[in-house]
């Protein structure tokens, strides 16, 4: 698909991957609405997420290339929040083509330690809310005959580690609604995608993973991520924000490829 004009909507887009790709695909000629819940805290996840003056530096790299751009604040667990999303993105920038569900949240524990409340919160950000936002974007798509979804799922929704049960499960649960919608939207000329990153230094790894990584093979916590990654993949290196935009911009240009769950993790998965 050619990418000059379309429309693009990115989650999860204050920082992080998200903003890469909200970035990448306004390069590609995208106009970008960059949506996240950037309230600092949901109450839940331990780590402190993305504030809306993130969400409006991410607006402001986009609209600095020349392109159009929305912020909007949304919760995608809630369905009234995702409807208003998309509502507004068809005020202001006329309609939508390609939905990047990317907001995502991380937590980790042994099973026996978990809480309820964590388990559901990474249900209802990782896996219902891509769920909503694809409910939400489809009759949007199909009203511009076809277009594209790409989730972002990861590496862990391939193997499921200890200490990650909750969120592997997630991103499996990601990747397999990814396998059901390519089929069920393929007539409309939409195609859906999962991308499966590996390893990046965003606030979810450096403030959650990386303490766990130190404490199973007993490194400093600063320098645990580039012996991770070192020993972990096969290109020596973990991956950058733009490394994920690449692959998702490649994925959004692509005519014949639907279904899979493409993964950019320099080799430490090669499933
Ligand atoms: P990040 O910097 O924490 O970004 C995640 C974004 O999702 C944040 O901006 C966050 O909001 C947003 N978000 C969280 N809950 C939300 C909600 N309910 N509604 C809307 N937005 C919400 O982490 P990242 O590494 O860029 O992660 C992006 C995606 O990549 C996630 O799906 C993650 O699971 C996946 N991934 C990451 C890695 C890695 O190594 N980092 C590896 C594999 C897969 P705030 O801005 O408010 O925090």
């Amino acid at each position: 698909m050619d990418l000059e004009g379309k429309v693009a909507l990115v989650t999860g887009a204050a920082r992080g991957i998200g903003r890469a790709i909200a970035i990448g695909l306004a390069h590609a000629g995208c106009d970008v609405a960059v949506a996240d819940i950037a309230q600092n805290q949901d109450g839940i996840t331990v780590y402190p997420l993305g504030s809306d003056a993130e969400l409006a530096v991410t607006a402001g790299q986009v609209r600095k290339l020349g392109r159009g751009c929305t912020a909007i604040q949304a919760d995608v667990t809630k369905p009234a929040d995702v409807e208003q999303m998309m509502q507004t993105i068809e005020q202001r920038l006329g309609g939508l083509d390609i939905l990047v569900a990317n907001a995502g949240i991380i937590m980790a524990g042994p099973v026996a330690s978990m809480s309820e409340a964590e388990w559901d919160r990474i249900f209802s950000v990782n896996v219902k809310g891509v769920f909503l936002c694809a409910r939400a974007a489809i009759p949007r798509l199909v009203a511009r005959g076809g277009g594209r979804i790409v989730n972002v799922a990861s590496v862990a929704g391939k193997t499921g580690r200890a200490g990650l049960a909750g969120y592997c499960a997630s991103k499996a649960a990601v990747i397999s609604m990814t396998q059901s919608m390519a089929e069920e939207l393929g007539p409309m000329k939409i195609a859906v995608n999962a991308i499966c990153p590996g390893y990046l230094k965003t606030a979810m790894f450096t403030q959650v993973l990386n303490p766990l990584l130190a404490r199973l093979y007993h490194v400093p916590e600063d320098e645990v991520f580039e012996r991770f990654v070192q020993r972990q993949t096969f290109l020596g290196r973990g991956q950058t924000p733009e490394d994920i935009a690449e692959a998702t911009i490649y994925l959004c240009r692509a005519e014949n490829v639907t279904g899979i769950a493409l993964t950019v993790a320099g080799g430490g998965e090669v499933h």
